[in-house]
């Protein structure tokens, strides 16, 4: 953990008692905040009190004895209306921060010169965030991994000398930390999200770009206009990152796979994608592309790089590879919840056997039809099986299945007796998962689950 030394005597009100929250409030108290907890939400407060927090009602306190409110992310500061403590804070002129911002500041009391990275984007964070922290660890540096991904960041290990940071950031987390400035500052894209929360493009883009406009050196994506517009405003060091183009930056090839860096007329080959799983796609390349320009300052000899990213693992549910039975392969792509996801593993893979389906979201399928081509059959499960049906219509042969068990089961078959070289038994639903499974992990996981078990039963004497 990082105790939070900042706010040593001082109350601060600290609202959202989630997971993140409950770290936060013990961190600060471990500093020698006095932290008044608080959440609309009854469960969350019982929680609270049994980790030894002091609850207090915020509805009914005096914000004028507080320095700070702490907000979770997820509460909403602007948008669509701002969250009735953000109201009281204003009104009683106290400044609003999340975790983020907690973190910069003690690091920038207790090491200011330990290593920071900080990711963001649109798409492709957790990925980029572990891609880089496998690197560096490769390589034998010290490394806390977390943020927005899998550990809230004051969980971690404190910033010190020795110790790299490499951290998660979304949109939330930046606009509660107003002295954001990593060593390096990562935005891979921009493209419409969270507008609910954000309002507008334009907001939406500029909070990102403070994560890169303190940062030391900062690598910006060059594959959609706001970012491009926010590299041309930059003003410190910076490298542009494609996924798609021989930019003057580092790009990856998209023919070749090769990881390259133009400089003018000068090319240099930094590495090759070619065969490694993990990294698929297009879009895996926009990340393989920030992960080298992220490291580039540590000058890893190029063997090593190579090694580095031909064994990073990948994250689960993201096209991950779970198992091959004879020529199919079987990949878990329940990350993928809505048809943006969805459109990254059909470009990815060919001969696809693709289960689909869930909880639709807005517009459904149709926009993947300039991919169905490449479905050799699709397998309906889910609340959505009627309406993806009707879009399917005569362009894609289908079955409607129900469960995932049944569509594995006809996929797996259908896929072994195919003449396609090597088939993909595919779960990417382009949608929710909530009809049939309490989150896409569980889905995911239950895919794999399913196809490991049909592998073993296939491969038994
Ligand atoms: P995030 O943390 O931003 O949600 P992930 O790395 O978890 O991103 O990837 C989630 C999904 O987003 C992937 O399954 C893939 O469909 C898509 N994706 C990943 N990287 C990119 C990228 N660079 N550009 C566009 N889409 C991407």
């Amino acid at each position: 953990m990082t105790p939070v030394t900042c706010f040593a005597g001082h109350k601060v009100a600290l609202f959202g008692l989630g997971g993140s929250g409950l770290v936060t409030a013990r961190a600060l108290v471990a500093g020698g905040a006095h932290v008044a907890a608080w959440d609309d939400n009854a469960k969350a407060r019982d929680k609270a009190l049994e980790a030894g927090l002091t609850l207090v009602d915020l509805t009914t306190a005096d914000w004028s004895a507080f320095d700070a409110l702490v907000l979770a992310p997820g509460v909403p500061l602007t948008h669509p209306t701002p969250h009735w403590t953000v109201e009281k804070a204003k009104a009683a002129e106290v400044e609003i921060i999340g975790d983020i911002e907690l973190f910069c500041r003690e690091r920038a009391t207790i090491a200011p010169s330990s290593l920071f990275v900080a990711i963001t984007g649109t798409n492709g964070k957790s990925t980029t965030t572990a891609l880089i922290a496998h690197l560096l660890k490769v390589t034998g540096h010290k490394v806390c991994l977390g943020g927005n991904i899998g550990v809230p960041i004051l969980a971690l290990d404190p910033p010190a000398d020795g110790r790299i940071h490499v951290i998660e950031c979304s949109s939330f987390q930046i606009d509660l930390a107003p002295t954001l400035a990593p060593s390096v500052g990562i935005v891979l894209n921009v493209t419409p999200d969270h507008l609910d929360r954000h309002g507008t493009m334009e907001n939406y883009a500029a909070i990102k770009e403070r994560l890169i406009a303190g940062a030391e050196f900062s690598v910006i994506g060059d594959d959609d206009e706001y970012c491009r517009a926010m590299h041309r405003r930059r003003e410190g060091p910076a490298v542009a990152i494609s996924g798609a183009s021989a930019i003057d930056g580092i790009y990856v090839q998209p023919g070749s796979r090769l990881v390259e860096r133009r400089s003018g007329d000068v090319v240099t080959t930094l590495a090759d994608l070619t065969g490694i799983r993990s990294l698929r796609g297009a879009h895996n390349g926009q990340n393989a592309a920030a992960a080298v320009a992220a490291v580039s300052p540590f000058n890893i000899p190029a063997k090593v790089l190579q090694q580095g990213l031909a064994s990073f693992p990948g994250l689960p549910h993201r096209m991950e590879e779970v198992g091959r039975l004879g020529k199919v392969l079987f990949i878990n792509d329940s990350k993928a919840t809505n048809a943006d996801a969805t459109e990254k593993a059909l470009l990815s893979f060919e001969d696809m056997f693709w289960i689909i389906g869930g909880k639709a979201k807005e517009g459904g399928i149709e926009p993947l039809r300039p991919l169905f081509h490449k479905v050799r059959k699709a397998y309906l499960i889910g609340a959505s099986s009627v309406d993806f049906a009707a879009t399917l219509g005569s362009a894609v042969v289908f079955d409607h299945c129900g469960t995932l068990e049944v569509a594995i089961e006809h996929a797996a078959r259908d896929a072994a007796q195919s003449d396609a070289r090597e088939p993909a038994v595919l779960l990417s639903p382009a949608c929710a998962s909530y009809d049939q499974f309490p989150n896409f992990e569980v889905r995911g996981d239950h895919f794999r689950h399913l196809a490991r078990a049909l592998i073993a039963r296939v491969d038994e004497p």
